[in-house]
C-alpha cells in the first residue's frame, strides 16, 4: 500500500520548512516587484523572522549547559576523555582538509586574476584586528573571568583608530600599528562592552604594552560566550559524575533542565516554518545591489563548488570509510538542520535542531552528540575554513600579489585558527578572515570587496559547517562503540529521552 500518509506524518516538519522556504522566495520576489516598501515597512516585515531567531538564541543557553554537563557526567572520565580526543581529530583532519582543497580550487581557478580590486566596489567599513590578539583572544574567551557575564549577550565596539595620539611613539621599534581584536568568540577586552558608546574615544591596550587611542564608531552584539561556557561545563560535568551519591542531585537537576529545554525546542520548532517565509522573504526584499554578484561571480563560484566538493564528496567518503553505512542517507537525516542553517547562517542557533536531527532521525547515542555537537557547533568549521582560505588568495589575486609556498601555509594555518575562532553566529568568519589578511600582509580593508555577497556564502558554509558535525557524531559514535557498549548500565539511565 501507499506509506505517504506515514511519511508525512515522521517528515512533517521538514516537509513544511521546505515550503515555507519557497513560499519565502516567491513572497520575497512578488514584494519587491510590486509592494514599494520604505526601508521601516522591510524592517517590519521581516518581524516574525526576527522573533524567530531570538526563539532560537533564546535557548542556545539551558541547551548547551544542560546537555554538555550531562553528557560529560554520564560518561567515565577515562572514556569522556578518549571521546573528546577523538572528535578532537576528527574536527582539526577535516578542517584541515577544507583549506587545502579550497586553496587547491582557488589557486586552479584564478577567479581574482582578471580582475584587479578598484573594479569591485567597497562597501562598508574593516574591523580592526591582529593576529597575536585575536589568538590572545580566543584563548581569553576559554576561561572567562565571569561565569554569569559569559552567558550574556556581548556587546563589541566597532572603533577607528584616532590619528596622532599622544604617548604613543610611532617610529618606537616596539610599536605596531595593530590594534586590539575584538573579532573572535566573543570575549569583552577589559573596560569595555556596554560602557563604551559611540562617539566617545577610549584608550585601549595593547599588546606592545603602549596605548593606543580609539573612537567608537558603532557596536555590535555578539551571542554569548559560547566557547567559555563549553570548558567550564566540561570540568563541571566531569567533577560531577565524579563525586558519587554526592553528585547525583546535581546529575538529576540538569538532567531535568534538559529534558525540559528539549521540550521548549519542540514548541519553538511549530513556530519555525512561519519565521523563515519571513526571514526569507525579507532578505530577498532587502538586497539592493545584484549586480555585484556578476562581478564577483567566479569568486562565489569558486567558494561554493568547495563547498560541495566537501560536503557531497569528502565528508561522505571518510564517514563511508569509517563507519560503513550510507552516507546519503545520514545527511538525509540531517535535512531539518541542514536547512535551518542554510536560512539562519547560525551554527550555534541551529544546534536544537542539529540536536533533534542526530538523535531522533539518525538515532546517534546521547552520550555522543551532547559533547560532539556544542563542542563541534563552535569550533569545528569546515565551510568557514574553506571559505577563509579561499577569500584570503582571491584578495591576494586581486592584488597582484603572487602567493609564495610560505605564505600558502601562513593562510592555510591561520585560516585553520579563524575558524576555530570564528562564532557560530551570521558572518563571523567575514570578521575573523581579517587575521589571515593580516597574517600575509595584505591590506586588512580589502574584506571590504567581499562583504557585498558575504550574506550568501555565509549561509551555505554555515550548513558545511553543520553537516561537519553531524557526520563527526556518527564517526565518533562508532570509533567509541567498545567503550559505550562496556560502561555500566546505570549511567546510561542518567540520559533520558526528551521527546
Ligand atoms: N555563520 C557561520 C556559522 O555560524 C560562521 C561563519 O561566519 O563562517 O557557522
Amino acid at each position: 500500500g501507499c506509506s505517504c500518509p506515514g511519511f508525512l506524518r515522521k517528515n512533517w516538519l521538514l516537509l513544511s520548512t521546505v515550503v515555507a522556504v519557497l513560499l519565502g522566495i516567491g513572497v520575497g520576489m512578488l514584494v519587491r516587484e510590486y509592494g514599494k516598501l520604505s526601508n521601516l515597512d522591510k524592517f517590519y516585515f521581516s518581524f516574525p523572522g526576527e522573533v524567530l531567531m531570538r526563539m532560537l538564541k533564546l535557548i542556545i543557553l539551558p541547551l548547551i549547559i544542560s546537555s554538555m554537563i550531562t553528557g560529560v557526567a554520564a560518561l567515565d572520565s577515562s572514556v569522556s576523555g578518549k571521546i573528546g580526543l577523538r572528535a578532537v581529530i576528527y574536527y582539526f583532519c577535516t578542517t584541515v582538509i577544507a583549506v587545502i582543497l579550497g586553496i587547491v580550487l582557488v589557486v586552479t581557478i584564478k577567479p581574482g586574476v582578471p580582475q584587479t580590486a578598484d573594479e569591485i566596489d567597497r562597501v562598508g567599513s574593516t574591523p580592526e584586528v591582529s593576529t597575536v590578539d585575536a589568538m590572545l583572544d580566543l584563548i581569553r574567551n576559554m576561561f572567562p573571568e565571569n561565569l554569569v557575564q559569559a552567558c550574556f549577550q556581548q556587546y563589541k565596539t566597532k572603533r577607528e583608530k584616532v590619528e596622532a595620539t599622544t604617548g604613543v611613539d610611532k617610529n618606537s621599534s616596539t610599536f605596531t600599528e595593530e590594534p586590539v581584536t575584538t573579532a573572535t568568540t566573543a570575549g569583552v577586552l577589559e573596560g569595555w562592552g556596554i560602557h563604551s558608546f559611540p562617539g566617545q574615544t577610549v584608550p585601549v591596550p595593547h599588546h606592545s604594552n603602549k596605548t593606543q587611542e580609539y573612537k567608537i564608531v558603532g557596536m555590535y552584539s555578539d551571542g554569548i560566550n559560547v566557547l567559555g561556557l563549553i570548558v567550564f561545563c566540561l570540568v563541571f560535568g566531569m567533577v560531577i559524575g565524579k563525586m558519587g551519591d554526592k553528585g547525583q542531585v546535581l546529575v538529576d537537576f540538569f538532567n531535568a533542565l534538559n529534558e525540559a529545554t528539549m521540550r521548549i525546542v519542540q514548541i519553538i520548532m511549530w513556530y519555525m516554518p512561519i519565521g523563515i517565509v519571513f526571514l526569507i522573504a525579507g532578505k530577498i526584499i532587502e538586497v539592493e545591489d545584484w549586480e555585484i554578484f556578476r562581478k564577483l561571480g567566479l569568486y562565489m563560484a569558486t567558494v561554493l563548488s568547495g563547498l560541495a566538493i566537501h560536503s557531497t564528496i569528502i565528508l561522505p567518503l571518510i564517514y563511508l570509510i569509517i563507519v560503513r553505512k550510507n552516507p546519503f542517507r545520514f545527511a538525509m537525516g540531517m535535512a531539518q538542520a541542514l536547512l535551518t542553517a542554510l536560512m539562519i547562517s547560525s551554527s550555534s542557533a541551529t544546534l536544537p535542531v542539529t540536536f533533534r536531527c542526530a538523535e531522533e532521525k539518525n538515532f546517534i547515542d546521547k552520550r555522543i552528540t551532547r559533547f560532539v555537537l556544542p563542542v563541534g557547533a563552535t569550533i569545528n568549521m569546515d565551510g568557514t575554513a574553506l571559505y577563509e582560505a579561499v577569500a584570503a588568495v582571491f584578495i591576494a589575486q586581486l592584488n597582484d600579489l603572487e602567493l609564495d609556498v610560505g605564505q600558502i601555509v601562513t593562510i592555510s594555518v591561520t585560516a585553520t585558527a579563524a575558524s576555530i575562532g570564528a562564532a557560530g553566529v551570521p558572518q563571523a568568519g567575514l570578521v575573523t578572515m581579517v587575521i589571515v589578511l593580516s597574517a600575509v600582509g595584505l591590506p586588512a580593508e580589502d574584506v571590504t570587496l567581499i562583504i557585498a555577497v558575504d550574506w550568501l556564502l555565509d549561509r551555505f558554509r554555515t550548513m558545511v559547517n553543520v553537516l561537519g558535525d553531524a557526520f563527526g557524531t556518527g564517526i565518533v559514535e562508532k570509533l567509541s562503540k567498545k567503550e559505550l557498549e562496556q560502561m555500566d548500565v546505570s549511567s546510561d539511565v542518567n540520559i533520558v529521552n526528551p521527546f
